[in-house]
């Protein structure tokens, strides 16, 4: 087992992966930028070196500065996170080539699922069904008009290099599509250096159901149910849950089977998710996640695994020695992503944090770097918060997050807690009944009362 792991991230993830290194018996290094320095991982990390400044791109993404950071603190591994350098491929090569370990996938798979043109051909061929659309890249006005007439209209142009919602265009006619190729080209140029742009079906209701697995880089995969993330504001997660409202077990079983036996054909290792929309009893691949995701909690309420620490022992060469069937999953649970902005207008809210008190009690986690006296700075990601409830029932979790909702406090900014306070009375919600664009509509139509 590794010594020391280095955690290149920040905020409430690099907590949450110091937390599994130290049950392990693993000492942490933190690296940080300049405005990072209070953090409460860097507080409660054995070692932490400072890494830059504060934009991203001069710290958290300086791979120079984190592999020498490794090298001085002599750190054994690498622990991505989530977001920053966690899907570049380049990275994971790097840390291997300087004799650390990446805890993560191999950097082929990285690159490989990225590219979300080869990552659907993949998809394919490993058995995954997908949604409709371009075999591959479309170049053309002509050839754009001539997959979506086939598919039908309306269509969604992705950027195949796109990630975090972005790169994406609708268009809903023959006569929209060029213009709306030509800005989708232009935007994917500007925003991830690579304009190669695809075609898919545009589904109308759909829900967004994603399947969490593990690997262990020897064929052995698990997957630990699915999550539903259809909560969604321009295409980013506000709410998950597990198991989704909307699967019956038969289905569960069915693509929770159709994904660990299609990741088996990569061999794949560690953690990863692939994500699906779902529409009228039929799943369509739209990405896989080589990382573990932000909402990754909700599946370690249901199943009582610490998918981080499972990272760990495989990556230090463990395999996955238990069967699917020793899987378990009991009970709901939602995760409620608490981000510092305006409930209203999601305009961010960075500062300090005069008042923090954090909800517990049975059922209850959260999972934040947040303290009273702690300012949250503008530059980075708006998420201050995850508060992941557990109940036996759907509706005993939900009873359990609102008492927890009422309970949180956090003073001196603003944050979106009210938003998930209205959202868990909403009969619609209470339901299960939405699908990806619901939020979006039902908060437009609130906004006007
Ligand atoms: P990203 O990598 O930016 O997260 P995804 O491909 O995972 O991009 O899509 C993000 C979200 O965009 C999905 O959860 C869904 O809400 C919407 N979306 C993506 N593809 C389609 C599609 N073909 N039809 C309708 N909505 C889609």
């Amino acid at each position: 087992m590794f010594e020391k792991v280095l955690i290149a991230n920040r905020g409430e993830i690099a907590l949450r992966i110091h937390r599994a290194c130290r049950e392990m018996g693993i000492r942490t290094v933190a690296v940080h930028s300049t405005a990072d320095a209070d953090t409460m991982h860097v507080r409660l990390a054995d070692e932490s070196v400072c890494i830059g400044p504060p934009p991203s791109k001069d710290s958290y993404l300086n791979i120079p500065a984190i592999l020498t950071a490794a090298t001085i603190t002599g750190a054994d591994a690498v622990h991505p996170g989530i977001g920053f350098l966690s899907e570049n491929a380049q990275f994971a090569q790097m840390v291997e080539e300087h004799d650390l370990v990446f805890i993560g996938p191999s950097p082929e798979h990285i690159s490989l699922m990225g590219d979300k043109v080869q990552a659907k051909e993949t998809a394919r061929e490993i058995g995954l069904p997908v949604v409709p659309g371009s075999d591959g890249a479309v170049d053309t006005p002509d050839e754009a008009v001539a997959v979506a007439e086939e598919i039908g209209f309306p269509v969604l142009l992705k950027a195949s290099s796109g990630g975090g919602g972005r790169g994406m265009k609708i268009a809903n006619n023959a006569a929209e599509l060029p213009e709306a190729l030509s800005t989708c080209r232009q935007e994917a140029l500007a925003a991830f250096g690579d304009d190669t742009v695809y075609i898919e079906k545009l589904l109308g209701q759909p829900r967004h159901i994603e399947i969490q697995v593990l690997g262990d880089g020897h064929g052995n995969v698990l997957h630990f149910g699915e999550r539903d993330c259809s909560l969604q504001r321009r295409h980013q997660k506000v709410l998950e849950e597990a198991p989704s409202p909307a699967l019956n077990a038969k289905e569960r079983s069915r693509i929770g089977e159709t994904v660990t036996s299609a990741l088996s054909k990569l061999a794949y290792r560690s953690a990863g998710t692939i994500e699906f929309l779902y529409e009228n009893g039929e799943f369509f691949f739209i990405e896989m996640n080589t990382r573990l995701q932000v909402e990754h909690p909700v599946s370690e309420m249901i199943s009582g695994v610490d998918l981080v620490r499972e990272q760990i022992r495989i990556a230090a060469g463990g395999h996955l020695d238990v069967s699917q069937s020793d899987i378990i999953l009991a009970g709901h649970a939602i995760e409620c992503r608490i981000n510092a902005e305006n409930p209203v207008t999601f305009v961010p809210s960075p500062g300090t944090v005069t008042d923090f008190h954090a909800p517990g009690g049975l059922g209850v986690r959260v999972d934040s770097a947040l303290y009273s006296g702690y300012t949250v700075p503008p530059h980075y990601d708006s998420l201050v918060a995850k508060l992941i409830v557990h109940g036996k029932t759907r509706n005993e979790c939900l009873m359990r997050l609102r008492r927890a909702l009422e309970e949180f406090v956090i003073g001196g900014i603003e944050t979106t807690t009210p938003l998930h306070q209205r959202l868990v009375e909403n009969p619609t919600f209470l339901n299960g009944d939405y699908h990806i664009h619901w939020l979006e509509e039902w908060l437009e139509e609130t906004a006007e009362d």
